[in-house]
Order: structure tokens, then sequence, then C-alpha cells
């Protein structure tokens, strides 16, 4: 039956904070498709702006002359399920409709992209003879390879192509010289196929350099699928699951099954064999005909997950994540959109995938805080996750070594049992948003009762190197051994900061109110919270002194002290190669990726690095860990200090002894007492958690409030600090502590002042935080400062 609607409810697309929608829009005979989810094209004000259609409706108060029709509708659309989660967010997170919707938009969408448009140049035989100065098509064998290798247009079956490709074997047309545009564009094209648009002198150079034949251009035929790093495929064939394993899926199995939207933890020792679990599950639900997103922390750094996906389940698993292009992340979102591929890994934002018939969603290492997003809307995944997975009636599955306090005050609260409780008996019954209580699965051994590997403090007080005798020995031992070991210190950079020995001097941001990193090998200082940059200097610039101190030690510094005391040249090459993984060494796309890799070919080696090192990476031959000042995380004033550093130690620990070599864990620390240190040391999560969740039950932290934080900030001088105030002022919350204003450090040439509130019922919180915040926002007097909400905050 054909539904009448004539009025569309339309969420304009703009960023303003104080322009809501929706808007009524009449609906014209040719656009009777739209429905909720339809993208459209509407006139707002003077301008066209994109909106997205929230509801339809019969009637409108909009009085006819003032009431006009979309000027068009796009091919594609938001499912409708991912409007109503946008809408969620939108309240939960203090937030907009607009901007939370703009999450959930197909890639490229903005841009009217569509699949299949994308014009394509490469290289005919001739061209690829006079771009490599070859002496003539004859010649172009090795040419041959490199178009194979890339299999764009030669994997195709593209009819459109097949002209392109006689036109290849013809010789150079004779003709004018080339000009300097279309040689460009030509030795542009000899790395491999390019999307026109990306050819320098664009379409018009083509044209020509087609005419002669150098060049085809054709329509792309072939989706754009990301290629994966190949970092530790496992066997397609499933390994036969461990007891542990198997009575851990079963219940997770069932849920999915009986389409029943239960919440499962899945807290298992790292090595225990958790992915193996997701993927029994992932199957689970394709059995059903359900589909299954996989949220990972980060791609870059999980390559691992994302290959045994693939391996196991081919084609029907989508990746979306940032690193791709903007046109490979639409054509995924296309395959799942059309139920081609109904498997998603991805990030946090691939909560947003449009997986129809959604049977599970998996948060795998969900005590990471990537999760959490940090632009507005503030949203944090594994929130979202759990929602998206009640609306649906899908299976919740997350899975950690060292679960959030949070998940497992959760678990606890629940009730008495091994499992927590978890029947079935209000699982069914969970309206929408609102889920049964999480159950806890434990696997408490590693695959093939490995034993973890054993975990030493080391005392650095009295200790002036970087690495304790002890540590050093280790290393040494790995080095002889022809092993792995994998170094983590959480601090990039060569030194910490410079100061002058003469006057005192510390070179800082001028825009923020910290020391500068020095960055050797670039030879300059960097800002780690705003990216400024400047030169290394040579002189003090206060007094001209020209003795500069280096104090502290950062990845930088290491990776070349230990490729000096371990035998590497200053290339890594030798016997005991030293790999560097942090955001400095893998800035680039993949960068990350091919560093794991290489670490994982060699045969032996030193992998350095930030707290990149310590995330899933399953590397057999690892038998050192090592921490280096392990409490740097105590120190910062987060009521999640202890937490993260729990985490962190167990996660690297986590990296070793994975294979028959066995495995020892080093921990440099300043405070060897800390009961962070001595849990992790003793592989003790329960009792971590036990003693975590009592402290934050008598400070109020979460599980036991949830917390929200206000951010004023502003160039002007006091600006902030009076808006913080003003908010302050405004806020009135029932069973709620509010503490500040209280001032932050400058950050981008912007004062800052924060307010956190502590509060025992979530959603009035929320309620009342927006609208002070929105009252003083709208207040001329205010009109300097900027303010932003963080409900969850990190
Ligand atoms: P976790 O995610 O819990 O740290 P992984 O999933 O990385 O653990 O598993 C550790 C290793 O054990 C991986 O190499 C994996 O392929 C292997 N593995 C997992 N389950 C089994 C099994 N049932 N039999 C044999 N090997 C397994
Ligand atoms: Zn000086
Ligand atoms: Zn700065």
């Amino acid at each position: 039956m054909a539904r009448i609607a004539a009025i569309a409810q339309v969420e304009p697309l703009t960023t303003a904070r104080s322009l809501r929608g929706p808007f009524d829009y009449s609906l014209p005979e040719a656009l009777a498709g739209v429905d909720v989810g339809s993208l459209l094209v509407v006139p707002f004000g003077r301008r066209r702006v994109l909106g997205v259609v929230t509801g339809l409706a019969e009637r409108t108060d909009v009085p006819p002359e003032r009431l006009v029709a979309p000027l068009e509708a796009l091919e594609l659309g938001v499912p409708p399920e991912l409007v109503r989660l946008a809408s969620w967010m939108a309240a939960e997170y203090c937030s907009t409709p607009a901007r939370a919707l703009s999450l959930v938009l197909p890639p490229g969408a903005a841009a009217g992209m569509r699949e299949r448009r994308a014009l394509v140049a490469e290289l005919t035989e001739a061209g690829r003879a006079v771009a490599g100065g070859v002496a003539g098509p004859d010649n172009g064998s090795s040419g041959e390879g490199l178009a194979g290798g890339r299999g764009l247009v030669n994997g195709s079956s593209g009819d459109e192509l097949a002209g392109g490709g006689s036109l290849a074997r013809g010789p150079v047309p004779a003709g004018p010289r080339l000009g300097v545009r279309q040689q460009a564009a030509l030795s542009a094209l000899s790395g491999g196929p390019l999307p026109a648009a990306e050819v320098p002198g664009g379409h018009g150079t083509l044209r020509r350099l087609e005419a002669r034949g150098l060049v085809t251009v054709a329509i792309e035929v072939r989706g754009r699928r990301p290629v994966n790093a190949r970092v530790g495929v496992a066997t397609v064939q499933p390994p036969a699951l461990t007891g542990a394993q198997a009575a851990a899926l079963a219940p997770v199995a069932a849920a999915i099954a009986d389409g029943r939207g239960e919440r499962f933890l899945l807290h298992g020792v790292t090595g225990s064999g958790k992915t193996e679990v997701y993927l029994r599950a992932t199957a689970a639900a394709l059995e059903r005909g359900r589909g299954a997103i996989v949220l990972v922390p980060e791609i870059a750094l999980t390559p691992q997950i994302v290959a045994r996906f693939e391996a196991r389940f081919g084609p029907t698993v989508a990746v979306l994540h940032s690193g791709l292009g903007e046109g490979e992340r639409h054509d995924e979102w296309l395959r799942l959109r059309r139920g081609e591929a109904r498997v998603c890994v991805g990030p946090r934002s691939a909560v947003f995938a449009p997986v129809a018939d959604l049977g599970l969603v998996v948060v795998d290492e969900e005590h990471e805080s990537s999760y959490k997003h940090e632009g507005d809307p503030r949203y944090d995944a594994r929130r979202v996750a759990e929602r998206r997975a009640a609306d649906a009636g899908a299976v919740l599955l997350m899975g950690s070594a060292t679960p959030r306090p949070e998940s497992v005050g959760e678990v606890l609260s629940a009730g008495p049992g091994p499992e927590g409780i978890g029947d079935g008996l209000s699982a069914g019954a969970a309206s929408p948003g609102e889920s049964a209580a999480i159950r806890r699965l434990r696997l408490s051994e590693r695959v093939d009762g490995r034993p973890l590997p054993p975990v030493e403090l080391l005392d650095m007080r009295d200790v002036r190197e970087a690495l304790h005798p002890r540590a050093f020995a280790a290393l040494e031992a790995v080095r002889r051994a022809q092993s792995k070991a994998i170094v983590l210190l959480n601090r990039r950079g060569w030194s910490n900061f410079l100061t002058c020995r003469s006057c005192g001097r510390v070179w800082e941001c001028p825009d923020c109110d910290v020391a500068l990193v020095l960055h050797r090998a670039q030879g300059a200082m960097a800002c780690h919270h705003c990216g400024h940059r400047r030169p290394a200097p040579q002189s003090c610039d206060a007094c001209g002194s020209i003795s500069v101190a280096r104090h502290g030690v950062g990845t930088e510094r290491l990776e070349a002290e230990l490729a000096g005391a371990f035998g590497g040249d200053a290339a890594g090459r030798s016997g005991f190669p030293v790999f560097r993984l942090d955001a400095d060494s893998a800035s680039g796309r993949g960068a990350a990726g091919d560093l794991l890799a290489a670490f994982e070919a060699a045969p032996s080696g030193v992998l350095v690095g930030t707290q990149m090192v310590a995330k899933g990476h399953d590397f057999p031959d690892v038998t050192l860990g090592l921490v280096l000042d392990a409490d740097s995380t105590l120190r910062f004033p987060d009521f999640r200090a202890e937490e993260r550093t729990f985490a962190l130690v167990t996660q690297l620990a986590g990296r070793a002894g994975r294979g028959p070599g066995g495995g020892s864990v080093l921990v440099q620390t300043l405070d060897p007492g800390a009961p962070s240190l001595v849990r992790a040391a003793d592989h003790d999560a329960d009792g971590f958690l036990a003693e975590e969740l009592a402290r934050r039950e008598a400070l109020g932290y979460p599980p036991y409030a949830d917390l929200i934080r206000v951010v004023c900030g502003s160039p002007e001088p006091g600006a902030a600090a009076r808006a913080a105030a003003a908010v302050r002022a405004g806020l009135e919350i029932p069973r709620a502590a509010i503490l500040g204003p209280a001032p932050l450090f400058r950050l981008r040439g912007r004062e800052r002042a924060q307010i956190v509130i502590k509060a025992r019922d979530r959603a009035p919180a929320v309620r009342a935080v927006g609208a002070a915040v929105e009252a003083v926002a709208a207040d001329r007097a205010h009109r300097a400062a900027t303010f932003s909400v963080d409900v969850d905050p990190q």
C-alpha cells in the first residue's frame, strides 16, 4: 500500500548549535519514494543544504505559501535505525541532531559521490614506454607486470576497457612534443592507475594524452576494495575450540540463535583465544542470516584481527575506517548497505555501519580509550554499540583481558553466581535501549595452557641509566638467543624538555602551557598538544648560552640507544634490528602495519614504542616484554590513572611468552609499591578490580556516578573563567556533586576552565547541563567563550 505522506520533516546538516530542525518540506509526486533516512538537497534560507529526513507527516503548520519542496533527492540514504540512533546520541551527549546525523551518513554523501562514476586514468603500453623513457612498445614487459600487479584494470571484466587495451598495442604516435603538463601526468601515472581528478593537469591533459594513445581513461568498474597488510593471517581452517572457549561461546551462540539481545563481557587473559570466540559468534550470526559489527580499537594497529576475519569469512567482510580513501569507504559502505557484505570490521565509527538485521556487535579490547570520540558529539562507541544492539535485538559481546571497572561493576552488581545473572528471564523483555544484565564469561588460561609470563617490578629509584642492569642483561640474552623483545615507553620524541644550563630557561609552546619535546631526527621541537613546531635551538634565546640540557628519554632516543648498545647500524641492519612504533614513525597510511609486519618477519629484534606496541599483537616469538617508566601514567591527575596503568602493564605482558619459547616481563618503576603495578605483576585482575571499585565507590566515580565535564575556553584573558562561573551558577542538579570551576592549562592560545559533575541520575543531569550551557552560550556577555560538554569523559 502506497504511503500518503505529503510532508517530509528534514534536519538540515549544519553545524550551528542554535539551528535545530526538523523543518517541513512538501513532497511532490516525483519524490514519492522519500522515506525516513532519505537524503535531500533542500532550499534553506538562501542556501542549498543537505538534509536528512527524520520523519514523514500528512500535514504541517507551515502556511502553504511558505512551504517549499526539496530540490533533489540523493540516490543513497541512511537506514532508518541509524537515524534513530543519531537522535538518541544527540540527546545523550548534549549535541545537536545535525551533528549526530553527520556521523551516520554514507561516506562521501555530502559530496554527492556515487558508485562507479569515478574516472580512472592509466598508461597504455605506449604511454609506459614514453613515461619510462624506454625505447619502444616492444620493451613493455616490465610495464605489463606493473599494471598486472595493480590489477585495477587487468583484473576487471569491464567492456569499456577493452578498446583502451587494444590501443595500447599501437606504436607511439607521431606528433608535437609532450608539454610539461602532459609529462607530469605521465610521470604521475607511471606509479599505477589514478583517479582522473588526481592526475596533474586534469581532464584536459588526459584527453590530449588519450588522443595520442598514451593513456586510457575509463569509468572504474571495480569496487575499491581496501588492501589490508597481511600480518599473521590465521589458517582458514578454524581450530578446534578449547573447552573454555566452547563454554564461553555456548551462551553467546544460544542468545544469537534465539534472537535475544543479551550482553556479554568476555573476560579472558591475554592469549586466551578471545578472537576465536568472536569469529565463532560471528559465524553463528551469519548462519542465522544476521549481520555483525566487530569494533576494534585502532585498525592500523590491529591488522591481525581484520586479516583473521577476512581469512575466515572472505568478501562478506567489509572494512570501514578513516585510513581508507573516501571512495573505498563509500564502496564498502554500499556493499554493507546492499547486503553484499554482512560483517563490518572497523574502529569506533564502524558502530554506524549500515548492517541490516544486525545479530551481533563485538567490542574487542573494550577497555581502550579510543572508543571515545573526541569531537562533538563526544560519543562513547561502547555505549552506542550497546544502544544499537539493544535496538536491533542483537547480542553485544565485549572482550578484554583488562575490562573496565564500569563493566565489571555492572556484572557484580547484577548479583552473585559465577557468571553474574543472565538466565534469559529479563533478556527478551528488555525494551529498546534498555538491556538485560551483562553476563561475564571467563577464559582464565592461555590457549594450550601456556602460563602467563612472570612479571617482575624493577625499582629505579637508585638507577641513573635509562635501563636497569637486569633489563639490559635480559635484552642481551634475547639478542644472544636470537628471539624478540617488545619495549614500551609511553613518550615519543628524543627528550621531554630542554632547559638552558645558564639561565634556566625552559622551552615552552607559545600557545600552550607545556614544554616542547625534542624530535632530533627532524631537527625540531614540537608541542604534543597543538602541533606547534620550531627548529631545535642551538643556543638559549634568552641568554645566548650554548649549553642546553636535554632531560628525559623518549622513544626516539631509546631506539638510538638500543641500536647502539645491541649492535644495529643506523638503518637497523644487524642480526638484532630495532624497530620503532609510535605516532612519528607510523604516521603514513599503512605505516604501522608495515612496521609490525617487518618486526614479525625479522628472525629476531626489538620493537620499541609507545602504548601502540601493547595492543593485541600476537607474535609467538616474543620472549621479553619490558616497560620503562611504568608509573608515568599514574602521575596524571585522573581517576582512570590506576586503571590505565594496570591495563598497560597487563597488555604489554600479554604480548610476551605466546610461543613455545616462553617469556618474561620486566617493569621499571619509581613506585614499585603502587597497587596497580603490584596487581598487574601478580596477574591479579580480580584483586585489582575489587580494590579499584571500592576506591571509586568511596570517591563517587563511575560506575557509581556518571561524569559530565564542561570546558569553557577563550583567547580573551579571564573570559573562560567567567563563562565557567556563569555555567556553574546556572546548575541545579539533585543528587550530584559539582566540582569547579577549576582552571586548566592554556591550550592553543586559549585559556580554559572546567566544571565536573558527578551525577547519580544521568538523564536529568545531562539535560540540566545542556540547558545551563546553552543559556550561557546564548548570552552575549559570554560571546568570546566556547563551550564543550563531555558526557563520560575519558
Ligand atoms: P587473545 O585475543 O585472547 O589475546 P588470541 O585470539 O590472539 O588471544 O589467540 C592467541 C593465539 O591462539 C592465536 O595465535 C590464535 O590463533 C590461537 N588460538 C586461538 N584459539 C585456538 C584454538 N582453539 N586452538 C589453537 N589455537 C588457538
Ligand atoms: Zn639561557
Ligand atoms: Zn602547543
